[in-house]
């Protein structure tokens, strides 16, 4: 039984449907509609198709919405791209998208889709172009655009990512497109939202107030890639739903050898505030283009487990690349083998700051199964959060969640070592018991005899998770 969450990007590599429903086989858990790239339609079919694989296989598939955030990027350039040699001068017009010659006097001209670029930055400011590839570093700024040094050169190409790093961003860090992908993400019933670029708290309860006003309860996922993020860290951890150590964008912006530290930080303090986190980006890169990953690949993904993530990510991988199904087989086996070795060591149980009721009967409710050796924790709940506690204790035994809500049920794909079924309503303990004894035995979680270890909150469904009883399965149910 593997336990970290696998969570797979869609795109070209995954629209064949046999492809898909393999994936899902490989061991998708969530699927990330990435809105940086394909049009609302494009996005909807592909969700589309994965509920309707999902049930006709019996798994549970969430979905994560990935807005785009004020990324900023090269505008269009010609099909053979525009080089940029070191040592030479390069030309920046800010908020174009095309420009009718890319060359003048010599000099390259790129047109970069952002407006502010000018106001923003100053001389001596870095400029990092298609993930650091190319370097410039700006000499001066005249009324039309930003002249700059090449430090190291390349070939740029159409819509490649410009980064400034250190450079306190003036845009909004939810655009006008983001809002309107949010809203359209809502309207296809994603069940995470996530946020790019997010730099503070109030990111995160912009993103959740909009959300709130479209009438939607989609919990947020704050992608942390800025330095800014980095620095406010405890704060945005304690106002999002959940995070993702964005590794692509934050190694560019603070240099690849701080990554590996500042996740394991992010992870450290995910973990201790009880909210999910996913680890992401080049997890299995070399795989696009090869059927096998590269040993260093296998370390990190592994790596991230042993760190205590709930969830890994795949990107170019399973969106574009040649072996989307390999990748995820890949990073299931990678992951299974993780779990069961001895280095795996799971992280102290969150402290407890903030002493509430759910918290402690989540966290009795771990130590009484192994007391009682229970065979499976279930935990009821409405929201889904309460089951989000409990699996952050990282119980050893089966966590199974019992919703009565859909979106409920698709949102615990992400959390770790949980599985979940759809129960009714809990009107009396009794059915509740009776339905989740059914579940354990028809899943093969547990047979006649075992004990279980089951919580819930007051019948009726008010109120938060108060109680915990220890239940062997075929005795008699009291009422
Ligand atoms: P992206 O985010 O793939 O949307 O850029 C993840 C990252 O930057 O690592
Ligand atoms: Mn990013």
């Amino acid at each position: 039984m593997r336990r970290a969450k696998i969570v797979a990007t869609l795109g070209p590599a995954l629209d064949d449907r046999d492809k898909l429903r393999a994936a899902i086989e490989a061991g998708i858990d969530v699927v990330r509609l990435n809105f940086s790239h394909g049009d609302h339609e494009t996005h909807a079919r592909r969700l589309e198709m994965v509920r309707e694989l999902s049930v006709r296989l019996g798994r549970n598939v969430g979905s994560l919405a990935d807005l785009q955030g004020p990324k900023i990027r090269l505008g269009t350039l010609p099909v053979d791209g525009v080089d940029v040699p070191t040592g030479s001068e390069v030309f920046l017009m800010p908020g174009r998208e095309h420009l009718a010659d890319y060359s003048s006097g010599g000099v390259a001209a790129l047109p970069v889709v952002y407006e502010a670029l000018a106001k923003d930055i100053t001389p001596g400011a870095l400029v990092l172009i298609d993930d650091g590839s190319i370097r410039l570093v700006v000499s001066r700024l005249d009324g039309e655009g930003v002249w700059c040094r090449v430090v190291a050169g390349g070939l740029a190409k159409t819509k490649k990512g410009v980064n400034l790093p250190g450079v306190a961003v003036s845009a909004p860090s939810l655009t006008p497109k983001d809002i309107e992908d949010l809203a359209y993400a809502l309207e296809i019933g994603a069940d995470w939202m996530a946020l790019s670029f997010v730099r503070t708290p109030a990111d995160v309860i912009e993103a959740r107030t909009l959300i709130q006003a479209a009438g939607g309860e989609c919990p947020v996922i704050a992608k942390l890639e800025r330095p800014e993020a980095i620095e406010n860290l405890t704060d945005i951890v304690a106002a999002t739903d959940g995070v993702m150590v964005a590794r692509g964008d934050l190694g560019v912006e603070i240099g690849p050898e701080r990554v590996p530290a500042i996740q394991k930080e992010i992870i450290a303090e995910a973990n201790a505030e009880g909210r999910p986190v996913i680890t992401a980006t080049e997890m299995l890169e070399s795989m696009i283009n090869s059927p096998r990953p590269t040993r260093a690949e296998a370390s990190d993904v592994a790596n991230a487990v042993f760190d205590g993530t709930d969830a890994v990510m795949l990107s170019g991988e399973t969106a574009a690349g040649r072996f989307p199904v390999e990748t995820v087989r890949t990073m299931a086996r990678i992951i299974e083998v993780a779990e069961g070795s001895p280095q795996l060591v799971h992280p102290a149980p969150p402290p407890h700051s903030e002493i509430g009721v759910s918290r402690v009967v989540a966290q009795a409710a771990c130590q009484v199964a192994r007391d009682v050796r229970a065979t499976a924790i279930v935990v009821y709940s409405i929201s889904g959060s309460s089951i989000q506690l409990v699996s952050k204790y990282r119980p050893e035994m089966p966590l199974l969640g019992l919703t009565p809500r859909e979106p409920t049920r698709r949102r615990t794909a992400l959390m770790w070592g949980t599985e979940a079924a759809l129960v009714p309503m809990k009107g009396q303990a009794t059915d509740l018991t009776t339905a989740a004894e059914r579940i354990l035995v028809d899943g093969n979680w547990a047979v006649r005899g075992d004990r279980v270890v089951i919580i819930t909150g007051p019948p009726g469904g008010q109120g938060g998770t108060n109680r915990l009883m220890v239940h062997r399965v075929g005795d008699p149910i009291a009422s």
